[in-house]
């Protein structure tokens, strides 16, 4: 059955999934979001027996229905390959008494790979369905983590270029190692004075900006997104959950039909709403933990139904996920307002213009597979300091927020069912952090020192994507104001 697409802000207009990835975002600065969430058409005893690549197939072929069984194989295919540092493509680890979905076997070692491998491919086959004659501008704002996986992803990828934007001073000496070495001849990283959402509201400006769309469409230019509010990133992120519940089930770690609970580190809400989907195709998953850093937002919005980004940004160990504006958030907002896009486009506009919003009462008590919880800096650093201790795992930062949470919601709430810990980034991406919570005298060691003490520590291999960045030509020094962002793209462009 066709599965149609809407913008969270107006629902007249459907769009077809490849539609939906090309656009990015719709006109009227909506998200997309499917008319309906699909149910699973294979049992979890198919499921079980599927290799990473042929769950993607399942899961991904019920919401990108205009999608050929041969065009989407390939996509597949040309992402979920040996870029990935094993065939299980997301393994689980057991740590404790809680599950680790590592989801950073990729090309850049974090997360984002999961979706940003596929995308590229299904946004060149999205423009070739659409008779697209343009070339495709990916335009990225990143926390730290995205910018690096898109540029992986579309460096070289012909009928493309990319621009990514990231806050100076606040990502990690990694990425940003990782994004200003990238070859090709179609990347421009730009490092933006200001942070996070100061960049992502400019790419979103930019993109509601029909003035520019219409001079870059005579230079043969149309923009898209490689950020999470593009639906093509979106479903592949939900693959990894039907995968790990179907994974747990065949090691026998849990039973048929037995709930378990998902704990996400948190920033634009796109991961855990990815795990939401999941759990509205039929996977068992009970309650949705949603981990903050101190940018504690969607806990304070969790906890009273109140958004407001009105708040010291701050900057934390987990830099990913210092976000006050999460843009995900709208397509849930818009879900348990019972698809009433005037209802969420008239909250959208409060948040534009006084950063605060308000749901109703009604709406509150939809959010009951939602529990938000944080961690401080010092719980996070404590959490994976006695994680390495006790069992000689080290995790991320990132990772370390969530299972904090995943640990205290168990605590408080007695709520003993099995949990499941999306694990986001390698602890070598985040090495100073990480390294100074297990022992403070690595304080005023050197980055790659870092690295190689931590390899000794842990005796996990030292990722390519690190060896790569080691001895590799910086490539990009360009800088703008957080005002001039637009400017930068027609340089860029026209320059
Ligand atoms: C992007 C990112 C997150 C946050 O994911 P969202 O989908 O934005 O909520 C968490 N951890 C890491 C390492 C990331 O790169």
């Amino acid at each position: 059955m066709e599965l149609l697409y809407r913008s969270t802000r107006s629902t007249e207009k459907t769009v077809t999934a490849s539609e939906a990835i090309l656009k990015g975002l719709a006109d009227d600065g909506g998200l997309f979001v499917p008319e309906r969430i699909p149910k699973l058409d294979v049992s979890m005893e198919e499921l079980k027996e599927m290799t990473y690549q042929e769950t993607a197939y399942t899961v991904m072929k019920q919401f990108l229905t205009d999608f050929t069984e041969e065009e989407l194989k390939r996509c597949i295919a040309s992402a979920y390959d040996s870029k990935f540092d094993t065939e299980e493509i997301a393994p689980l680890a057991k740590v404790g008494d809680t599950y680790h979905l590592e989801l950073f076997h990729g090309a850049t070692i974090a997360f984002k790979d999961m979706a940003l491998s596929i995308l590229p491919h299904l946004l060149t086959t999205s423009a070739k369905k659409n008779h697209v004659k343009n070339e495709i501008v990916i335009l990225t704002a990143t926390s730290g983590d995205t910018g690096k996986a898109a540029l992986a992803g579309f460096a070289d990828v012909p009928g493309t270029r990319i621009i990514v934007f990231y806050p100076k001073g606040g990502v990690s000496r990694v990425q940003e190692l990782q994004m200003v070495t990238q070859k090709g001849a179609n990347t421009s990283v730009v490092a933006i004075h200001g942070n996070f959402d100061n960049a992502q509201s400019g790419v979103k400006a930019i993109f509601e900006d029909k003035e520019l769309a219409k001079e870059l469409d005579v230079c043969g230019y149309q923009f898209s997104s490689a950020n999470s509010i593009n639906i093509g990133r979106l479903v592949p992120q939900v693959v990894y959950y039907v995968y790990a519940y179907a994974k747990l089930l065949k090691n026998k770690e849990i039973s048929a039909g037995e709930t378990i609970n998902v704990a996400v580190p948190t920033g634009n809400f796109g991961n855990i709403l990815a795990a939401y989907y999941a759990k509205q195709m039929g996977v068992p998953i009970a309650r949705l933990i949603c981990a903050s850093n101190e940018n504690k937002v969607l806990f304070d919005f969790f906890q009273t139904g109140k958004y407001d980004r009105n708040r010291e940004f701050v900057l934390t160990s987990s830099p990913s996920m210092d976000i006050l504006i999460s843009s995900n958030l709208e397509r849930l907002i818009y879900t348990i307002a019972g698809g009433n896009a005037r209802k969420n486009a008239e909250l959208m506009q409060s948040l534009k213009e006084r950063g605060v919003y308000e749901i109703t009462s009604e709406m509150k008590e939809k959010l009951e597979d939602f529990v938000g919880g944080y961690a401080t800096e010092a719980q996070t650093s404590t959490k994976i300091q006695k994680t390495y201790q006790e069992t000689g795992y080290v995790m991320d930062t990132h990772t370390a927020v969530a299972a904090y949470v995943c640990r205290e919601y168990r605590e408080k709430s007695g709520d003993v069912r099995k949990a499941l810990v999306a694990s986001t980034a390698s602890p070598y991406k985040f090495a100073h952090s990480v390294m100074t919570a297990i022992d403070e005298k690595y304080k005023d060691w050197e980055e790659f020192e870092l690295i190689d003490e931590l390899h000794k520590i842990s005796g996990m291999e030292i990722p390519a994507a690190i060896e790569e960045i080691r001895n590799a030509k910086i490539r990009h020094t360009r800088e703008c104001d957080a005002d001039k962002m637009k400017e930068t793209v027609k340089e860029i462009l026209k320059g």
